[in-house]
């Protein structure tokens, strides 16, 4: 469903590439860990995926088509296809878990009522019917990282893609985080994660991509990262 082929990323006025030649698949349904040192290339990775940034040389498909290619308007469908989920929430402070939840919604141009449904289920299934009507602050990182679960899943994605998740949750809160990525992988949606949180990926026998200096250096089903 990813194909990312002999992708080369060097940034504006950097000399050393982020990505040195990185071919990569990604097939409907995986479970994909990122691994690496800080620096290696991870979000680099994950951002070519969205087509935040583009490639230097190489290329990047998504369901066979090359991102390269797209329109504006395709590239906001594919979009539409990528849940997104990051470190530091992103979560409108001003607004309630609901309505940050409902905002992924409404700026597709859902109707209020398909709106409604969508997000009390999408809450239920991370773990916070009742919040609906917390602000942020009030909640914990791990419940915070929920909403931002809820509001990548209530778009019925094909692929979320998770920038360390875990990095600002308490080790037992990021390890129901993960069993709720595999819960949502379960269910057919492709999960990539990129993540430093060695002994959760060890624990989950998933696929491990291992990344260094902008290689990939291992690529192991059922894998492990090992953090000497
Ligand atoms: P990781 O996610 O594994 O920590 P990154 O993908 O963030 O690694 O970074 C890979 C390399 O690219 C690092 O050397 C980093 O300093 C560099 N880099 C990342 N973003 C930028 C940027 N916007 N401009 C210049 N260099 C960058």
């Amino acid at each position: 469903m990813i194909e990312i082929r002999d992708v080369q990323k060097i940034y504006n006025g950097s000399s050393a590439g982020a990505l040195s030649g990185v071919s990569l698949n990604i097939a409907r349904g995986d479970f994909v860990f990122l691994v690496g040192p800080s620096g290696a290339g991870k979000s680099t990775l994950i951002k070519l995926i969205f087509r935040e940034i583009d490639p230097t040389s190489g290329k990047v498909f998504f369901n066979g088509r090359d991102m390269a290619g797209l329109r504006e308007s395709e590239l906001l469908k594919v979009r539409r296809k990528i849940g997104m989920v990051f470190q530091d929430f992103r979560l409108l402070r001003q607004k309630t878990v609901f309505e940050n939840v409902a905002f992924a919604l409404e700026v597709l141009g859902e109707s209020p009522r398909a709106i409604r449904a969508r997000v009390s289920l999408a809450l239920e299934r991370v773990g916070l019917a009742g919040k609906e009507n917390s602000f942020p602050s009030r909640l914990s990182g791990g419940e915070q990282q929920r909403v931002g679960i809820a509001r990548a899943i209530v778009k019925d994605p094909l692929v979320i893609l998770a920038d360390e998740p875990t990095g600002n949750v308490d080790r037992e809160n990021s390890r129901r985080l993960m069993e709720l990525f595999e819960d949502i992988n379960r269910s057919g949606t492709t999960v990539i994660i990129a993540t430093h949180a060695w002994d959760l990926v060890n624990g989950m026998k998933k696929r491990v991509v291992a990344l260094e200096k902008g290689l990939i250096v291992r690529d192991e089903e059922r894998g492990t990262y090992s953090h000497e």
